[in-house]
């Protein structure tokens, strides 16, 4: 006997997905039934493993490539997957790059980096999939912030910037769509161990997580399927949820 899976049948689409927390949330959306396309930047090999596991368990995949700060390739990524399949279920905007130097010395070039595809990538995607979903009324939006976006952080304005837009933006979103039935959140990260956070300090970071450890990509991604699953996040819009293990707290 084969128990229902709550995204069965449903299309996402996961930016970013080739490592990291993106991989984690394709897996994790894939095991509960939605066929996931995969998009990556560059990392065409490492995608195609993305691909091979969630093969290897019996689930529905395939990748894309795009830039996700570039307008028009996100544009052809968004029409390529609607040519193929009318719609798409959830949106995961993952993708994200980091930037780091302290302000004063801050190149614009790096400033404008982080915010072409942390902030504006959002904004492209979210964009060019709500014209279907607002057709269809159905819809569920997750964009991946960071606790950051919250509290600032030395050597990160651009990131931090980016961050704190994408918070914004997730609630003007959410007041918009929310008529539609459409729900649009964000999952704030603490520190998370992937190729993003592997050269800092982790001595000094654990001594501000009160439960003493780096979060697993799994722990971002059960808050994402969660927020994807009907019915369980039906009544969850604008709404950005730190997973942080207790590192930020007010
Ligand atoms: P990661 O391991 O460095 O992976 C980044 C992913 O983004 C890769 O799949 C990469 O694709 C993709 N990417 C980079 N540039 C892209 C572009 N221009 N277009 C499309 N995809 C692009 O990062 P992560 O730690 O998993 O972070 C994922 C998200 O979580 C980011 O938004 C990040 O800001 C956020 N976050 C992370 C942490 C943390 O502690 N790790 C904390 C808070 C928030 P390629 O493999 O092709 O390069």
């Amino acid at each position: 006997m084969s128990l229902s899976k709550s995204l069965e049948g449903q299309i996402a689409l996961v930016t970013g997905a080739s490592r990291g927390i993106g991989k984690e949330i394709a897996l994790s959306l894939a095991k509960e039934g939605a066929e996931v396309i995969i998009n990556y930047s560059s990392s065409l090999e490492s995608a195609n493993k993305v691909l091979s596991e969630i093969n290897s368990f019996g689930g529905k995949s395939y990748a894309l490539q795009a830039d996700i700060s570039n307008e028009n390739s996100v544009n052809e990524l968004i029409k390529e997957v609607l040519d193929k399949h009318t719609k798409i279920d959830v949106l995961v905007n993952n993708a994200g790059i980091t930037k780091d130097g302290l302000l004063m010395r801050m190149k614009t070039e790096d400033w404008q980096k982080v915010l072409d595809l942390n902030l504006s990538g959002v904004f492209y995607c979210t964009r060019a999939v709500s014209r279907q979903m607002l057709k269809r009324k159905k819809g569920r939006i997750i964009n991946i912030t960071s606790v950051v976006g919250l509290m600032g952080n030395p050597g990160q304005a651009n990131y931090s910037a980016a961050k704190a837009g994408v918070i914004g933006l997730t609630q003007s979103a959410a007041k918009e769509f929310a008529s539609r039935g459409i729900t649009v959140n964000a999952v704030a990260p603490g520190f998370i161990s992937t190729d993003m956070t592997k050269d800092l300090n982790s001595e000094k970071i654990l001594s501000a997580i009160p439960l003493g450890r780096f979060g697993d990509p799994k722990d971002v991604a059960g808050v994402v399927k969660f927020l994807a699953a009907d019915p369980s996040a039906a009544y969850i819009t604008g709404q950005t949820i730190q997973v942080d293990g207790g590192m930020v707290m007010s």
